[in-house]
Protein backbone atom coordinates (compact mmCIF):
# COMPACT_ATOMS: atom_id res chain seq x y z
CA UNK A 1 0.00 0.00 0.00
CA UNK A 2 2.93 2.47 1.31
CA UNK A 3 4.60 1.46 -2.26
CA UNK A 4 1.48 2.25 -4.27
CA UNK A 5 1.00 5.42 -2.65
CA UNK A 6 4.53 6.43 -3.22
CA UNK A 7 4.26 5.30 -6.65
CA UNK A 8 1.43 7.79 -7.68
CA UNK A 9 3.71 9.90 -5.98
CA UNK A 10 6.29 9.69 -8.56
CA UNK A 11 3.80 9.71 -11.12
CA UNK A 12 2.54 13.38 -9.73
CA UNK A 13 5.81 14.88 -9.60
CA UNK A 14 6.64 13.48 -12.88
CA UNK A 15 3.66 15.16 -14.70
CA UNK A 16 4.79 18.70 -13.47
CA UNK A 17 8.26 17.96 -14.74
CA UNK A 18 8.52 16.00 -17.94
CA UNK A 19 11.59 16.13 -19.87
CA UNK A 20 11.87 15.17 -23.53
CA UNK A 21 14.53 12.29 -24.30
CA UNK A 22 15.43 11.26 -27.58
CA UNK A 23 16.60 7.61 -28.25
CA UNK A 24 19.95 9.10 -29.93
CA UNK A 25 21.90 11.96 -30.23
CA UNK A 26 25.38 12.27 -31.99
CA UNK A 27 27.87 14.38 -30.29
CA UNK A 28 29.03 16.80 -32.58
CA UNK A 29 30.96 19.60 -31.19
CA UNK A 30 32.53 23.18 -32.72
CA UNK A 31 35.74 20.17 -33.34
CA UNK A 32 33.33 18.21 -35.48
CA UNK A 33 32.18 21.74 -37.51
CA UNK A 34 35.24 23.27 -37.18
CA UNK A 35 36.90 20.01 -38.92
CA UNK A 36 33.93 19.78 -42.02
CA UNK A 37 34.66 23.50 -42.77
CA UNK A 38 38.04 22.80 -43.13
CA UNK A 39 37.53 20.44 -45.94
CA UNK A 40 34.75 22.33 -47.36
CA UNK A 41 37.00 25.90 -47.62
CA UNK A 42 39.73 23.21 -48.80
CA UNK A 43 37.57 23.01 -51.97
CA UNK A 44 38.67 18.98 -51.73
CA UNK A 45 34.71 17.07 -50.73
CA UNK A 46 35.30 13.80 -51.61
CA UNK A 47 37.52 11.17 -50.92
CA UNK A 48 41.00 12.57 -50.11
CA UNK A 49 43.44 13.36 -47.37
CA UNK A 50 41.16 13.82 -45.21
CA UNK A 51 40.23 10.41 -45.31
CA UNK A 52 43.36 8.93 -45.64
CA UNK A 53 44.35 10.46 -42.60
CA UNK A 54 41.20 8.97 -40.92
CA UNK A 55 42.11 5.85 -42.23
CA UNK A 56 45.64 5.94 -40.87
CA UNK A 57 44.73 7.15 -37.49
CA UNK A 58 41.49 4.39 -36.93
CA UNK A 59 44.25 1.45 -37.83
CA UNK A 60 46.45 3.31 -35.69
CA UNK A 61 43.83 3.73 -32.94
CA UNK A 62 42.29 -0.02 -33.51
CA UNK A 63 45.84 -1.75 -33.49
CA UNK A 64 45.51 -3.61 -37.35
CA UNK A 65 48.07 -3.59 -40.48
CA UNK A 66 45.39 -2.52 -42.55
CA UNK A 67 42.32 0.00 -42.14
CA UNK A 68 39.99 0.88 -45.57
CA UNK A 69 36.90 3.34 -45.29
CA UNK A 70 33.94 2.58 -46.97
CA UNK A 71 31.34 4.56 -47.42
CA UNK A 72 28.96 2.42 -45.34
CA UNK A 73 29.67 -0.73 -42.35
CA UNK A 74 26.90 -2.73 -44.94
CA UNK A 75 29.43 -1.81 -48.31
CA UNK A 76 32.40 -3.38 -45.91
CA UNK A 77 30.53 -6.74 -45.09
CA UNK A 78 29.45 -7.16 -48.66
CA UNK A 79 33.19 -6.39 -50.17
CA UNK A 80 34.47 -8.95 -46.85
CA UNK A 81 31.86 -11.77 -48.44
CA UNK A 82 34.03 -10.88 -51.90
CA UNK A 83 37.09 -11.60 -50.53
CA UNK A 84 36.22 -14.92 -49.13
CA UNK A 85 35.32 -15.83 -53.23
CA UNK A 86 31.31 -16.44 -51.67
CA UNK A 87 29.24 -18.10 -54.07
CA UNK A 88 25.91 -18.48 -55.19
CA UNK A 89 24.21 -21.66 -52.69
CA UNK A 90 26.99 -20.92 -50.00
CA UNK A 91 26.03 -20.61 -46.17
CA UNK A 92 27.18 -18.09 -43.93
CA UNK A 93 26.23 -18.65 -40.40
CA UNK A 94 24.57 -15.11 -38.82
CA UNK A 95 22.66 -14.32 -35.24
CA UNK A 96 19.17 -14.68 -35.39
CA UNK A 97 19.14 -11.62 -33.63
CA UNK A 98 20.67 -8.67 -35.94
CA UNK A 99 19.89 -5.80 -38.04
CA UNK A 100 19.25 -6.50 -41.78
CA UNK A 101 22.78 -5.19 -42.89
CA UNK A 102 24.45 -8.43 -41.64
CA UNK A 103 22.50 -11.15 -43.54
CA UNK A 104 21.68 -8.91 -46.50
CA UNK A 105 24.82 -9.02 -47.52
CA UNK A 106 24.59 -12.36 -47.87
CA UNK A 107 21.48 -12.41 -50.68
CA UNK A 108 24.29 -10.16 -52.84
CA UNK A 109 25.89 -13.07 -53.74
CA UNK A 110 22.85 -15.31 -54.10
CA UNK A 111 24.37 -17.51 -50.85
CA UNK A 112 22.17 -18.45 -47.79
CA UNK A 113 22.18 -16.87 -44.29
CA UNK A 114 21.77 -19.89 -42.09
CA UNK A 115 20.33 -18.59 -38.25
CA UNK A 116 21.76 -19.43 -34.96
CA UNK A 117 19.68 -18.69 -31.64
CA UNK A 118 21.95 -15.94 -29.81
CA UNK A 119 22.67 -16.49 -25.88
CA UNK A 120 20.01 -15.73 -23.21
CA UNK A 121 22.46 -13.31 -21.41
CA UNK A 122 24.30 -11.62 -23.95
CA UNK A 123 22.01 -11.68 -26.66
CA UNK A 124 25.42 -12.29 -29.02
CA UNK A 125 25.45 -15.52 -31.24
CA UNK A 126 25.29 -18.97 -28.91
CA UNK A 127 28.71 -20.55 -29.73
CA UNK A 128 27.40 -23.80 -28.78
CA UNK A 129 24.90 -23.53 -31.59
CA UNK A 130 27.08 -23.17 -34.51
CA UNK A 131 28.37 -26.26 -35.40
CA UNK A 132 25.15 -28.03 -35.61
CA UNK A 133 24.33 -25.59 -38.11
CA UNK A 134 27.38 -25.95 -40.39
CA UNK A 135 27.62 -28.36 -43.62
CA UNK A 136 29.80 -28.89 -46.87
CA UNK A 137 28.59 -25.30 -48.08
CA UNK A 138 29.21 -23.50 -44.76
CA UNK A 139 31.59 -20.48 -45.43
CA UNK A 140 32.27 -18.26 -43.03
CA UNK A 141 30.65 -17.26 -39.94
CA UNK A 142 29.62 -13.46 -39.31
CA UNK A 143 29.03 -12.88 -35.27
CA UNK A 144 27.69 -9.85 -34.41
CA UNK A 145 28.60 -7.83 -31.05
CA UNK A 146 25.39 -6.82 -30.17
CA UNK A 147 25.56 -3.70 -28.41
CA UNK A 148 28.96 -3.40 -27.96
CA UNK A 149 29.43 -6.64 -26.33
CA UNK A 150 32.03 -8.83 -27.68
CA UNK A 151 31.12 -12.31 -28.94
CA UNK A 152 33.14 -15.34 -27.56
CA UNK A 153 35.67 -14.71 -30.04
CA UNK A 154 38.29 -17.90 -28.97
CA UNK A 155 35.68 -20.37 -28.98
CA UNK A 156 34.25 -19.14 -32.34
CA UNK A 157 37.66 -18.39 -33.78
CA UNK A 158 37.70 -22.74 -32.58
CA UNK A 159 35.21 -23.90 -33.90
CA UNK A 160 36.05 -22.18 -37.31
CA UNK A 161 39.48 -22.93 -37.69
CA UNK A 162 38.12 -26.94 -37.46
CA UNK A 163 35.86 -26.01 -40.44
CA UNK A 164 38.05 -23.64 -42.20
CA UNK A 165 36.03 -21.14 -42.55
CA UNK A 166 36.23 -17.18 -42.57
CA UNK A 167 35.25 -15.02 -39.68
CA UNK A 168 33.85 -11.61 -40.66
CA UNK A 169 32.89 -9.46 -37.67
CA UNK A 170 29.64 -7.43 -37.31
CA UNK A 171 31.23 -4.83 -35.22
CA UNK A 172 28.82 -1.81 -36.21
CA UNK A 173 28.32 -1.58 -32.30
CA UNK A 174 31.44 -2.04 -31.38
CA UNK A 175 33.67 0.88 -30.93
CA UNK A 176 35.77 0.45 -28.71
CA UNK A 177 35.71 -2.90 -27.53
CA UNK A 178 38.09 -5.77 -26.29
CA UNK A 179 37.93 -9.44 -25.71
CA UNK A 180 40.23 -10.93 -23.37
CA UNK A 181 42.72 -7.69 -23.82
CA UNK A 182 42.65 -7.84 -27.58
CA UNK A 183 40.84 -5.19 -29.68
CA UNK A 184 37.67 -5.69 -31.42
CA UNK A 185 39.46 -5.40 -35.14
CA UNK A 186 42.14 -7.39 -35.04
CA UNK A 187 40.78 -10.51 -33.92
CA UNK A 188 39.02 -11.59 -36.97
CA UNK A 189 39.71 -12.48 -40.63
CA UNK A 190 38.07 -9.27 -41.40
CA UNK A 191 36.16 -6.88 -39.00
CA UNK A 192 33.64 -4.19 -40.43
CA UNK A 193 32.74 -1.19 -38.38
CA UNK A 194 29.93 1.21 -38.51
CA UNK A 195 29.66 5.24 -38.50
CA UNK A 196 26.21 5.58 -38.83
CA UNK A 197 24.55 8.65 -37.33
CA UNK A 198 23.32 6.17 -34.23
CA UNK A 199 26.21 4.21 -33.78
CA UNK A 200 29.57 5.03 -31.25
CA UNK A 201 31.12 6.73 -33.73
CA UNK A 202 29.28 8.55 -36.23
CA UNK A 203 30.06 10.27 -39.32
CA UNK A 204 26.65 10.26 -40.80
CA UNK A 205 27.22 7.41 -43.22
CA UNK A 206 30.56 5.71 -42.97
CA UNK A 207 31.85 2.11 -42.27
CA UNK A 208 36.14 0.76 -42.31
CA UNK A 209 37.18 -2.64 -42.66
CA UNK A 210 40.17 -4.04 -40.76
CA UNK A 211 42.55 -6.75 -41.94
CA UNK A 212 45.87 -8.38 -41.35
CA UNK A 213 45.73 -9.03 -44.50
CA UNK A 214 47.44 -6.83 -46.96
CA UNK A 215 46.68 -8.29 -50.00
CA UNK A 216 42.81 -8.55 -49.41
CA UNK A 217 43.20 -4.35 -48.34
CA UNK A 218 44.57 -3.91 -51.02
CA UNK A 219 41.73 -5.39 -53.34
CA UNK A 220 39.39 -3.94 -51.10
CA UNK A 221 40.43 -0.46 -52.21
CA UNK A 222 40.25 -0.69 -55.72
CA UNK A 223 36.74 -2.37 -55.32
CA UNK A 224 35.49 0.28 -53.76
CA UNK A 225 36.51 3.07 -56.25
CA UNK A 226 34.58 1.58 -59.37
CA UNK A 227 37.39 -1.16 -59.60
CA UNK A 228 40.08 1.50 -60.50
CA UNK A 229 43.59 0.87 -60.26
CA UNK A 230 45.58 2.08 -57.22
CA UNK A 231 45.01 5.51 -55.60
CA UNK A 232 42.38 5.85 -57.98
CA UNK A 233 41.28 9.66 -55.47
CA UNK A 234 44.55 11.03 -56.97
CA UNK A 235 43.66 11.38 -60.46
CA UNK A 236 42.11 14.80 -59.58
CA UNK A 237 44.92 16.19 -57.07
CA UNK A 238 48.57 17.98 -58.22
CA UNK A 239 50.13 14.23 -58.15
CA UNK A 240 47.88 12.40 -59.52
CA UNK A 241 47.85 11.98 -63.36
CA UNK A 242 44.90 11.28 -65.87
CA UNK A 243 44.96 7.61 -66.55
CA UNK A 244 43.91 5.12 -64.98
CA UNK A 245 42.96 1.53 -65.74
CA UNK A 246 39.98 -0.41 -64.48
CA UNK A 247 40.84 -3.69 -63.10
CA UNK A 248 38.03 -5.17 -62.27
CA UNK A 249 33.96 -4.55 -61.96
CA UNK A 250 33.83 -2.47 -58.95
CA UNK A 251 31.35 -0.53 -56.61
CA UNK A 252 31.05 3.60 -55.58
CA UNK A 253 31.69 2.41 -51.84
CA UNK A 254 34.17 5.50 -51.04
CA UNK A 255 34.05 7.39 -47.94
CA UNK A 256 33.95 11.25 -48.69
CA UNK A 257 36.37 14.07 -46.83
CA UNK A 258 33.24 15.80 -45.00
CA UNK A 259 32.39 12.44 -43.88
CA UNK A 260 36.27 11.65 -42.56
CA UNK A 261 36.18 14.83 -41.34
CA UNK A 262 33.27 14.10 -39.10
CA UNK A 263 35.60 10.97 -38.10
CA UNK A 264 38.84 12.58 -37.45
CA UNK A 265 36.67 14.87 -34.89
CA UNK A 266 35.16 11.87 -33.36
CA UNK A 267 38.00 9.46 -33.49
CA UNK A 268 39.98 11.86 -30.90
CA UNK A 269 37.41 12.25 -28.37
CA UNK A 270 36.80 8.26 -29.20
CA UNK A 271 37.55 7.55 -25.45
CA UNK A 272 36.16 9.94 -23.67
CA UNK A 273 32.56 9.30 -25.40
CA UNK A 274 32.97 5.33 -24.59
CA UNK A 275 33.86 6.62 -20.71
CA UNK A 276 30.76 8.52 -20.54
CA UNK A 277 28.61 5.91 -22.33
CA UNK A 278 30.10 3.61 -19.84
CA UNK A 279 29.42 5.71 -16.65
CA UNK A 280 25.59 6.16 -17.38
CA UNK A 281 25.04 2.08 -18.15
CA UNK A 282 26.76 1.79 -14.74
CA UNK A 283 24.03 5.03 -13.11
CA UNK A 284 21.54 2.68 -15.02
CA UNK A 285 22.94 -0.60 -13.91
CA UNK A 286 23.26 0.65 -9.99
CA UNK A 287 19.61 2.29 -9.93
CA UNK A 288 18.21 -0.72 -11.37
CA UNK A 289 19.43 -2.88 -8.70
CA UNK A 290 16.40 -3.51 -6.37
CA UNK A 291 14.52 -4.25 -8.70
CA UNK A 292 13.12 -7.99 -9.67
CA UNK A 293 10.75 -7.02 -12.41
CA UNK A 294 13.83 -5.67 -14.56
CA UNK A 295 17.20 -7.44 -15.64
CA UNK A 296 20.00 -4.68 -16.82
CA UNK A 297 22.24 -6.11 -19.50
CA UNK A 298 25.39 -7.80 -18.04
CA UNK A 299 28.83 -7.88 -19.11
CA UNK A 300 31.25 -11.08 -18.94
CA UNK A 301 34.32 -10.19 -16.96
CA UNK A 302 36.33 -11.36 -19.74
CA UNK A 303 35.84 -8.31 -22.07
CA UNK A 304 35.00 -4.37 -22.45
CA UNK A 305 31.70 -3.53 -24.00
CA UNK A 306 31.73 -0.23 -26.06
CA UNK A 307 27.96 0.44 -24.52
CA UNK A 308 26.23 1.33 -27.76
CA UNK A 309 23.46 0.08 -25.97
CA UNK A 310 21.44 -0.28 -22.60
CA UNK A 311 19.11 -3.07 -23.17
CA UNK A 312 17.21 -4.40 -20.41
CA UNK A 313 14.70 -7.44 -20.50
CA UNK A 314 11.35 -7.24 -18.75
CA UNK A 315 10.53 -10.56 -16.24
CA UNK A 316 7.31 -11.55 -17.62
CA UNK A 317 6.16 -13.86 -13.86
CA UNK A 318 6.74 -9.80 -12.27
CA UNK A 319 5.27 -7.16 -14.68
CA UNK A 320 1.48 -7.22 -15.64
CA UNK A 321 2.12 -5.13 -19.21
CA UNK A 322 3.98 -6.91 -22.45
CA UNK A 323 6.57 -4.87 -23.91
CA UNK A 324 4.69 -2.52 -26.01
CA UNK A 325 3.11 -1.09 -22.81
CA UNK A 326 6.31 -0.44 -20.94
CA UNK A 327 7.76 1.44 -24.51
CA UNK A 328 4.43 3.42 -24.50
CA UNK A 329 4.39 4.46 -20.65
CA UNK A 330 7.82 5.43 -20.85
CA UNK A 331 7.32 7.71 -24.19
CA UNK A 332 4.32 9.31 -22.14
CA UNK A 333 6.81 10.29 -19.49
CA UNK A 334 8.69 11.81 -22.37
CA UNK A 335 11.57 8.73 -22.67
CA UNK A 336 12.42 7.11 -26.38
CA UNK A 337 13.48 4.21 -26.60
CA UNK A 338 13.54 1.67 -29.11
CA UNK A 339 13.51 -2.66 -29.86
CA UNK A 340 17.13 -4.36 -31.06
CA UNK A 341 16.16 -5.73 -33.17
CA UNK A 342 13.30 -7.74 -34.48
CA UNK A 343 14.79 -10.96 -35.13
CA UNK A 344 15.32 -11.60 -38.92
CA UNK A 345 12.99 -14.70 -39.43
CA UNK A 346 10.41 -12.59 -38.07
CA UNK A 347 10.85 -10.34 -41.22
CA UNK A 348 8.55 -11.47 -44.36
CA UNK A 349 11.97 -11.31 -46.66
CA UNK A 350 13.55 -13.78 -44.80
CA UNK A 351 10.85 -15.69 -43.72
CA UNK A 352 9.24 -16.17 -47.05
CA UNK A 353 12.76 -16.78 -48.65
CA UNK A 354 14.36 -19.08 -46.80
CA UNK A 355 11.40 -20.66 -44.69
CA UNK A 356 12.61 -19.87 -41.26
CA UNK A 357 10.65 -20.67 -38.13
CA UNK A 358 10.28 -18.82 -35.12
CA UNK A 359 10.25 -22.23 -33.36
CA UNK A 360 13.79 -23.47 -34.14
CA UNK A 361 14.96 -19.98 -32.21
CA UNK A 362 13.17 -20.17 -28.69
CA UNK A 363 15.74 -17.58 -26.88
CA UNK A 364 15.29 -15.16 -29.68
CA UNK A 365 11.68 -15.20 -29.28
CA UNK A 366 11.75 -14.73 -25.37
CA UNK A 367 14.41 -11.89 -26.15
CA UNK A 368 12.42 -10.20 -28.80
CA UNK A 369 9.29 -10.55 -26.67
CA UNK A 370 11.28 -8.89 -23.39
CA UNK A 371 13.71 -6.24 -24.31
CA UNK A 372 14.30 -2.93 -24.61
CA UNK A 373 16.81 -0.16 -25.45
CA UNK A 374 16.80 2.96 -23.09
CA UNK A 375 18.57 6.38 -24.11
CA UNK A 376 22.77 5.69 -24.04
CA UNK A 377 24.63 8.44 -25.38
CA UNK A 378 27.39 10.96 -23.86
CA UNK A 379 25.73 13.76 -24.75
CA UNK A 380 23.26 13.02 -22.22
CA UNK A 381 22.87 15.35 -19.33
CA UNK A 382 22.76 14.28 -15.85
CA UNK A 383 19.72 15.54 -14.83
CA UNK A 384 18.25 13.22 -18.09
CA UNK A 385 19.95 10.09 -16.75
CA UNK A 386 18.01 10.45 -13.78
CA UNK A 387 14.94 10.77 -15.63
CA UNK A 388 15.35 8.09 -17.21
CA UNK A 389 16.13 5.94 -14.53
CA UNK A 390 13.10 7.45 -12.42
CA UNK A 391 10.38 6.91 -15.64
CA UNK A 392 11.69 3.10 -15.80
CA UNK A 393 10.76 2.99 -12.02
CA UNK A 394 7.78 4.83 -12.34
CA UNK A 395 6.71 2.29 -14.85
CA UNK A 396 7.59 -0.53 -13.31
CA UNK A 397 5.45 0.93 -10.47
CA UNK A 398 2.37 1.08 -12.20
CA UNK A 399 2.35 -2.19 -13.58
CA UNK A 400 4.11 -4.38 -10.69
CA UNK A 401 1.95 -7.41 -10.14
C1 LIG B 1 24.07 -0.33 -38.09
C2 LIG B 1 24.35 -1.77 -38.32
C3 LIG B 1 24.86 -2.24 -39.53
C4 LIG B 1 24.94 -1.40 -40.78
O1 LIG B 1 25.74 -0.31 -40.68
P1 LIG B 1 25.69 0.79 -41.86
O2 LIG B 1 26.92 1.60 -41.63
O3 LIG B 1 24.42 1.58 -41.65
O4 LIG B 1 25.70 0.08 -43.16
C5 LIG B 1 25.24 -3.57 -39.61
N1 LIG B 1 25.08 -4.40 -38.57
C6 LIG B 1 24.56 -3.99 -37.40
C7 LIG B 1 24.42 -4.98 -36.29
C8 LIG B 1 24.14 -2.67 -37.25
O5 LIG B 1 23.58 -2.28 -36.09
Amino acid sequence: MLNEFADIMNCDKGAEKTLEIPFHKPYITEDEVSEVLDSLRSGWITMGPKTIEFEKSFGEYIGTRNAVSMNSCTACLHLALKMIDLKEGDEVIVPAVTFTATAEVISYFRAVPVLVDVDSETCNIDAAKIEEKITERTKAIIPVHYGGQPCDMDEISVIAKRHNLAVIEDAAHAIPARYRGRRIGTIGDITCFSFYATKTLATGEGGMVTTENDEWAERMKILRLHGISKDAWKRYSKEGSWFYEVVDAGYKYNMTDIQAALGLAQLRKVEWMWRRRSEIAEIYTESFRGYQEISPPSVKPDRESAWHLYPISLNPEQFSGGRDIFIDSLKERGVSTSVHFIPLYRHPYYRNTFGFDAAEFPVSERIFASTISLPLYPGMADEEIRWVAESVAGVIGQFRV
